[in-house]
């Protein structure tokens, strides 16, 4: 079995269903401070399989003492966190707190139960401000500009120091660039809180009517149109992603995988891409740059399709219509927060 941490969430819902289908038993730890219970019913609809659910914190001893005593778990996904960047410059207590105490409460409770097998939800920021794309998992971890950022650094930090200190830890860090779109059924997707910081969602809201036009932030980088270029990729391939990871969990040590596309889309084409898939109106307007943002990044995602024979399949065209898909089932169904 393979307990998946924030498994009710964007990415972890995704990677409950790819598991579930590939003959997985799942149990899911989630708090639902971002996500809710309904999750747990569209993946057990979608795969017509059963979670095992856990409604608690990571940071919870006696849960996750009691959850490793009461199944065979072999390997554990750890998915719960805090994710906004924003939020965590103006409350980064909360962000160590969740981000970094939470997976030591979680390593802590897998070593006294001797289970030594883990995947980390890390990020393209660690990174940081000064690296020229494309990455690639060789290069360092550069300055943050944000405790979030830090947070992800100091937890593959301490990952690395727990293998050193025993080398039958098998943990593979999982680098996310830019996850987007929704299962093709449109019963799980992305639940932004209030209005979106990211992109994605804000184009299908305004879409949807809900907001009334996109800004775009700066028109002036270097890049090949003047408006911010990211590596896009489709979450239910960041999810298949995992699975191949999980499989790979056999060697001692950390291993470090980027998970992106390897190129880098810029947001104009991304507008494009969305109106012409959809058909739908976006309303823009060119914006000042937002504080923070970089230019361009994109990965190098060589090292996950030769170690892990994963790369990501599906196209633009399918992320937009499955953002489509699952805004008109969230809208209809009220379903964001
Ligand atoms: P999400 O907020 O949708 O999912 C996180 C889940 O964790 C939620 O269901 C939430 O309720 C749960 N959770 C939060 N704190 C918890 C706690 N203390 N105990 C138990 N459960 C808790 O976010 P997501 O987009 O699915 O991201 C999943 C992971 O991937 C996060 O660690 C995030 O930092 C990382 N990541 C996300 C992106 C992205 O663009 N979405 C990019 C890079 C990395
Ligand atoms: N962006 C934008 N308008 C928005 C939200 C985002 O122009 O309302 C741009 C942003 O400047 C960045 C890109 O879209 O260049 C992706 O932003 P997102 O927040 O989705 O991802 P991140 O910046 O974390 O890579």
């Amino acid at each position: 079995m393979i307990l998946l941490t924030g498994g009710t969430g964007y990415i972890g819902s995704h990677i409950a269903v790819e598991l579930l289908q590939a003959g997985h038993d799942v149990a899911i730890l989630d708090n639902f401070s971002n996500s809710d219970e309904t999750v747990i019913e569209r993946i057990e609809s979608i795969t017509e399989r059963e979670v095992i659910l856990y409604r608690g914190d990571v940071r919870d001893t006696l849960l996750l003492t009691s959850i490793f005593q009461s199944h065979d778990i072999e390997s554990v996904i750890h998915c719960a966190g805090l994710k906004a960047v924003g939020e965590s410059v103006k409350d980064p207590l909360a962000y160590y707190d969740v981000n970094v105490y939470g997976s030591v409460t979680l390593c802590y409770a897998m070593q006294q139960a001797g289970v030594k097998q883990l995947l980390f939800s890390s990020s393209a920021t660690i990174y940081g401000v000064n690296a020229q794309p494309p990455y690639t998992e060789t290069m360092a971890r550069g300055e943050s500009s944000s405790p979030y950022g830090t947070s992800k650094g100091m937890v593959e930090k301490l990952l690395e120091d727990l293998s050193d200190s025993d080398p039958q830890w098998s943990i593979a860090v999982l680098r996310y660039f830019n996850p987007i779109g929704a299962h093709p059924s449109g019963l799980i997707g992305e639940l932004p809180q209030g209005t979106p910081n990211n992109l994605m969602p804000y184009i299908s809201q305004v879409a949807a009517g809900l907001l009334p036009e996109l800004l775009i932030y700066g028109n002036d980088y270097p890049t090949k149109d003047g408006t911010c270029v990211r590596d896009y990729l489709h979450v239910t391939d960041l999810a298949v992603g995992h699975r191949m990871a999980v499989a790979a969990l056999k060697k001692p040590g950390v291993n470090y995988f980027n998970l992106g596309t390897g190129s880098g889309i810029s947001v104009n084409e991304m507008v494009e891409a969305f109106v012409s898939a959809t058909g739908m109106n976006v309303p823009y307007r060119f914006a000042p740059r937002r504080e923070g943002d970089l230019g361009a990044f994109w990965a190098c995602s060589k090292k996950a399709e030769r170690e892990l024979e994963w790369r990501a399949e599906k196209t633009l065209e399918d992320m937009m219509v499955d953002t489509w898909r699952w805004q008109q089932f969230s809208t209809k169904t009220k379903r964001s927060h």
